[in-house]
């Protein structure tokens, strides 16, 4: 351009993807920290790349488990009547992870499989943590457990908890 002739291609997707893409991801982020509804969003990716879910998507080849998730980290706290037990409560994917009667079996087996994986007991160790701490280590954010969880056993992990949280329904 600045020589008079016409860049190639391939040099303007260049151009176009420097001036653009950081212009783009800084709107994007201050629209996030400005609006509420991103909260949990932020947090849960805080410690996880912005592309964490499609990641695992990739790995563990469970592309709707990796949907249902997204929502359930994009969806803002919501109070109401939960589709599973009919209570009214202030959040109510917090709710159904860490109280609603209706999953109590499949909590206990979750603890179960946990307690298993990590020897480490989460019957005991989660009555001690918030319930949003809890919802959050299911959903993916592992900062709490990085001294006793070994990287092979993260996508277990993860697993265990997805496979959990595709039990509750917003
Ligand atoms: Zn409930």
């Amino acid at each position: 351009m600045f020589t008079g002739t016409f860049p190639t291609k391939f040099q303007w997707k260049n151009i176009v993807s420097s001036a653009v893409n950081p212009i783009e991801r800084l709107q994007k982020e201050e629209r996030m920290r400005r609006d509420n509804d991103f909260v949990k969003f932020l947090r849960l990716s805080e410690n996880n790349n912005y592309d964490f879910l499609w990641q695992y998507a990739k790995i563990s080849g469970r592309l709707l488990t990796a949907k249902h998730i997204a929502k359930l980290w994009t969806t803002p706290p919501t109070s109401g009547n939960c589709k599973l037990c009919g209570h009214f409560v202030l959040d109510i994917l917090n709710h159904q992870i860490c109280m609603c009667t209706e999953l109590q079996s499949q909590r206990l087996s979750l603890y179960n499989r946990l307690t298993e994986l990590t020897s480490f007991n989460f019957m005991y160790t989660t009555v001690s943590k918030s319930d949003e701490s809890f919802s959050d280590l299911l959903l993916g954010n592992h900062e709490d457990l990085c001294d006793i969880l070994i990287p092979e056993h993260r996508l277990e992990v993860l697993n265990e908890g997805f496979s959990f949280l595709k039990y509750c329904r917003l």
